[in-house]
């Protein structure tokens, strides 16, 4: 690693310490998170909120679909689980119509910057219905200058006329669902993918002219040992993906009831899992990737890190991203939306959103209006999440406040973490520190106001 990128390097990990910062809290892709939205949140305070969307922020589309064949037993998302195709067809008109509606009450001079296909398994939905999606968002919009336009997929259910349809040059980015190469953890997580699949997939990809492809990996799955998960790290760094996404898997059996086909023994120990971490940083950094941040590698001349330099990189519900100036609409059941000063969400089953659509138009169910404290806060915890440096002067001047009068209660709760080395406290800044990057969101709740009113009733992932 050069001189420059030595700052962006993380020293060996105090596993002690780190255990000790092992507590439930946000994964802060929103403020508030989703958990505190209401559903005082209706259809008409949505399209209020988007009619006061200006021109001077482009537009993000994301397109929820939500179809899989099969479950994967860590799967976190809202997803329709069948084998019949049958409902697509539907459902793609039923997004199509919400484009629609959603274009008539926007800004006519709003210009696409971001489009995403996320699921779910985007290419369950056959190749000519994602064409006509397709087709519909570039009749409706007039894109701005080199957007990013990105699909998730599954190997597995890929054809021939899904790669036909990336040959025509709609999609730039590609992310590919991997997890692990370990045949023994795959069955364990009822994912079976085979190495040869996940090879032929990526070189198919390339031979098209990808732009760029992302991988998604996760650590804490069930017989993974730092050995073991090596392999597959090893062999990502063969594909040589541009960006990488190592996902800490949350176990929440509770909340997720098919986590429950998952047997708790064979999960790595806290301790196992920070050595795979440890590991996963080490070897991605030896190799031409700077760790983003909480989950994520980028090569140094990716956007991602190149944002990450300039502090322009931004956190949404997608991840990191370099288009957060951009109001983001989600279409589809589940999608959330994040535009102006509020968050919306929509109805969470397939046939509710299709009813919705169908009556009211629009299918939001809940959301939240940001007040002007929201605003503030989530400004902070986007600059320490997504740039590892606060300057205080920059929200005094945009807030018109005495930083360290109005955060006083949140600069003591940071203290114990400057001790621990986790940051440094200046007068003029904070500033995170590397080992305090495996820890930021530790360091953000310090900020996180509703935290502090809830009393620990809402329920999240583990910060380690
Ligand atoms: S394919 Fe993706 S979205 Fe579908 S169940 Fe598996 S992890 Fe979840």
């Amino acid at each position: 690693m050069n001189e420059e990128l030595k700052k962006w390097e993380v020293p060996p990990f105090d596993i002690d310490l780190i255990l000790r910062y092992d507590k439930p809290g946000p994964r802060y892709t929103s403020y508030p998170t989703a958990p505190y939205f209401t559903e005082n949140f209706k259809i008409e305070k949505y399209v209020n909120e988007v009619k006061k969307c200006g021109k001077d922020s482009d537009a993000s589309l994301y397109f929820h679909l939500p179809f899989c064949e099969s479950v994967c037993w860590f799967c976190g998302c809202n997803v329709h689980y069948t084998k019949d195709k049958t409902l697509t067809e539907k459902y793609i008109e039923t997004m199509i119509k919400e484009l629609k509606n959603l274009k008539g009450i926007l800004n006519k001079e709003k210009k696409l910057v971001q489009v995403h296909f996320g699921g779910g398994t985007p290419t369950f939905i056959p190749a000519k219905l994602l064409k006509k999606l397709t087709e519909a968002i570039k009749e409706q919009f007039v894109f701005a200058d080199d957007p990013e336009i990105g699909i998730e997929l599954d190997p597995r259910a890929l054809t021939d006329e899904h790669y036909s349809l990336f040959e025509n040059g709609f999609f730039n980015r590609f992310s590919i669902g991997i997890q692990d190469f370990d045949e023994k953890v795959q069955r364990a997580v009822h994912r079976v993918q085979s190495e040869e699949l996940t090879f032929s997939t990526f070189k198919k990809l390339r031979n098209l002219g990808a732009k760029s492809i992302n991988v998604d990996l996760i650590y804490g799955l069930p017989h993974q040992t730092k050995e073991s998960f090596k392999y597959t790290i090893d062999k990502i760094i063969e594909l040589n993906p541009d960006r990488i996404a190592v996902f800490n898997f949350a176990y929440l059996p509770e909340m997720l009831p098919h986590q429950r086909a998952i047997k708790k023994e064979f999960l790595p120990s806290p301790i196992e899992k920070l050595r795979i971490f440890e590991m996963v940083i080490d070897s991605f950094t030896k190799n031409g990737y700077v760790f983003i941040g909480m989950d994520h590698f980028a090569k140094t001349d990716d956007e991602l890190f190149i944002a990450l330099e300039n502090r322009t990189l931004f956190r949404n519900f997608q991840g990191y991203t370099t288009k957060g100036g951009a109001d983001l609409f989600g279409i589809g059941a589940t999608s959330i939306g994040q535009f102006g000063r509020c968050y919306s969400q929509n109805l969470r089953r397939v046939n509710d959103y299709i009813d919705s659509i169908e009556n009211n138009k629009f299918s939001v169910f809940r959301g939240v209006v940001l007040t002007d404290d929201d605003l503030l806060r989530r400004d902070i915890i986007l600059k320490l999440m997504c740039h590892f440096v606060l300057y205080k002067k920059e929200i005094e001047e945009k807030y018109n406040l005495n930083f360290d009068e109005t955060f006083k209660d949140s600069l003591e709760r940071l203290k114990p973490m400057e001790e621990d080395d986790l940051l440094s406290l200046k007068s003029d800044k904070i500033e995170v520190k590397p080992l305090g990057r495996l820890l930021v969101r530790n360091i953000c709740m310090a900020f996180d106001a509703y935290l502090k009113r809830d009393k620990g009733e809402r329920k999240f992932s583990r910060t380690v």
